[in-house]
């Protein structure tokens, strides 16, 4: 199965194509903290209007925000998760943890999540819904299912996300997640998915991705820098490099793995879905519950507070 193949007919492709841009993933992880109101939203990200009405609207069409009167028979309006929305919970978790571990390891991470249970700040661990085993990078097994072949694939990639900022105001929002500059980009998203099947050298990259060389170099530059691959010399003359996943990496894998689950329960073809995915130590289907990392508790949505939101 041909990688590119692979990567764009997976949950996690068709997931961004509904929420991949920049500016929702900053609104839908917001949303989670419990921001509802267009001002709200404005303030905190320097987002200009218009595109914060586009992204509100399109997250309405697409059934993962709702509309209503702040109170009855009021003009003003506030957004809410639907039931699909919501159900991103496990996603946001996926990013706070990430970017807590490993991108504001020494400084003051800009959403801070209370566990109500135990009192304590916490971030999640994910584990198999069947046997409690940790899941991540080296525990899940992907094999073809039955809505391989119903979907089609979009070779002509557009360039949608290959731009990362994304109107006035976006260099502002860089302290906000790093996440976004990688998920939120189409092409470091498919040169990392790339990456966690096994690609590492340049000319495979570009033969797999069909992606010119300039944007490759630029991207890859880029991933090096953030320290998401490692760059490794393994010839001389002329001198050729290859690009390892790092830890770093690989405990990412969470975040793209997360927003697959959610693709395969919300946005399954209508033979099902691309992929299955099994956790390799008890063979069942994946299902993950998040536990917090101080108590062992399941994280739910209604035992967290968030703390430094207005930082956000
Ligand atoms: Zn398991
Ligand atoms: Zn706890």
């Amino acid at each position: 199965m041909a990688i590119e193949d692979r990567i764009l007919k997976g949950s996690v492709r068709r997931a961004l194509d509904l929420i991949g841009d920049r500016w929702t993933l900053l609104i839908l992880l917001s949303a989670f903290c419990g921001v509802q109101r267009f001002d709200e939203w404005k303030s905190l990200h320097g987002i200009s209007p218009s595109i914060l009405s586009n992204r509100l609207k399109r997250l309405i069409e697409r059934g993962i925000l709702e509309q209503q009167p702040v109170e009855a028979g009021s003009r003003r309006q506030r957004y809410t998760l639907t039931e699909m929305g919501s159900d991103l919970f496990n996603w946001a978790l996926a990013v706070w943890s990430w970017e807590r571990n490993w991108v504001y390891r020494d400084t003051h991470h800009p959403v801070r999540l209370l566990h109500k249970t135990c009192g304590h700040s916490t971030s999640a661990n994910f584990v198999c819904g069947h046997c409690d085993g940790r899941i991540g990078y080296y525990s899940i097994r992907i094999e073809r299912g039955p809505g391989y072949d119903a979907i089609s694939v979009d070779t002509a990639p557009g360039s949608r996300r290959t731009k990362t900022p994304d109107g006035p105001g976006a260099n502002d929002t860089r302290h906000i997640g790093r996440f976004v500059d990688i998920i939120g980009d189409r092409w470091s998203f498919l040169i990392i998915s790339a990456a966690y099947f096994g690609v590492t050298r340049f000319d495979d990259f570009q033969s797999q991705l069909h992606i010119a060389t300039n944007i490759l170099s630029d991207r890859l530059r880029r991933l090096a820098d953030d320290g998401m691959l490692a760059r490794n010399r393994y010839r001389e003359k002329p001198a050729r490099y290859e690009y390892i996943l790092t830890e770093k990496n690989i405990a990412f894998y969470q975040v793209p793995l997360m927003l697959a689950l959610w693709g395969d329960q919300w946005l399954p073809s209508d033979v099902g879905p691309a992929f299955l995915r099994f956790h390799d130590h008890c063979g069942k289907n994946v299902t993950v519950k998040p536990l917090c990392n101080h108590c062992g508790d399941i994280l739910e949505r209604a035992d967290i507070d968030f703390e430094s939101v207005d930082e956000f």
